[in-house]
């Protein structure tokens, strides 16, 4: 059965099921290959999202969220709001594996960095203060900035059906400070279970977090559906009970322990890369009906 990879958006999807199936090539490491497709994506300032040259907060500020969560134990560690690290999906890993912690917070989470040997940096880029001083002198940009988010998550799955789900972000742009979305939170912005599959979302995180879509889309996975009908049942179940959760692009997507994937979103616009045992490809996904 395949080794599958899926990630999120046209821009960045590719680039990290590339590095992710790269890795995995080189180490057979599952959890190893997800996190630096993350860190491919975390360093290059090309993307606004995430990372390094993410869109700042409305002070100015990169707050990055980041989590990764491992099927085989359910053990999973996540950072939110942590200022001037990267890359933070590395950090969120050593919360998973050096405490018996799920989140780090803020200050403290680059705190914790520090003592791992993670060095304070500026997570400005030319572009982003660019970006951000056009947003201070006309904050009609806001609007758009809903369109400007583009969360780097992705799932990966390896034989016999191990799985693992990662997630990085520096979340809306010109966000209050101090707001946390759904990216780091075990079930809002990511999940996996061996013994059912894994699922990310991307989107608005507010809407996300209130569905819990990748805990969402696992635990219909584990009642015997498929990934695709799982990631439609949850879009479905949030569009229907919400239904402003359409004005803004919001997608869950899963890989199933069998192998096969699927992804849903409330409206048109979500683009989900894939590596099939190598192979890439890209996907446009349709709203819900
Ligand atoms: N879900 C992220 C957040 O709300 C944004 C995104 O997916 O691009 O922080």
């Amino acid at each position: 059965m395949p080794t599958v990879f899926v990630s999120t958006w046209p821009d960045t999807g590719l680039p990290c099921v590339r590095r992710a199936s790269e890795s995995y090539s080189e180490n057979q490491d599952l959890l190893r290959a997800c996190e630096d497709g993350l860190i491919e994506v975390e360093m290059d300032p090309r993307f606004q999202a995430i990372g390094y040259g993410g869109l700042p907060n409305s002070d100015g500020e990169q707050e990055l969220d980041a989590g990764i969560m491992d099927g085989r134990n359910l053990e999973a560690g996540a950072v939110c709001s942590v200022r001037n690290i990267v890359p933070v999906i590395s950090v969120a890993r050593h919360v998973m594996q050096d405490t018996t912690h799920v989140m780090l917070a803020g200050d403290q989470a680059m705190r914790f960095a520090l003592s791992k040997g993670f060095k304070p940096r500026s997570l400005h880029s030319r572009n982003s203060l660019e970006k951000y001083e056009n947003w201070r002198k006309d904050k009609h940009e806001a609007e758009v900035a809903h369109l400007v988010h583009d969360t780097v998550t992705i799932v990966g799955r390896e034989d016999p059906g191990h799985v693992v789900a990662a997630c990085s972000t520096s979340g809306l742009a010109w966000k209050l400070p101090g707001r946390v979305g759904d990216s780091p939170i075990v079930g809002g912005g990511f999940y996996a279970d061996d013994e059912a599959g894994a699922a990310g979302a991307t989107g608005v995180g507010e809407d996300i977090w209130r569905f819990m879509l990748s805990f969402r889309a696992v635990e219909f996975m584990r009642a015997g559906m498929t990934a695709q009908e799982a990631c439609d049942r949850a879009v479905a179940m949030m569009v229907s009970r919400k239904p402003k959760t359409r004005e803004h692009v919001s997608a869950v997507f899963a890989v199933s322990k069998a192998g096969d994937w699927g992804a849903a979103a409330s409206k048109d616009g979500f683009v989900a890369w894939t590596s099939v045992d190598g192979k890439y490809e890209s996907y446009e996904i349709r709203g819900a009906p």
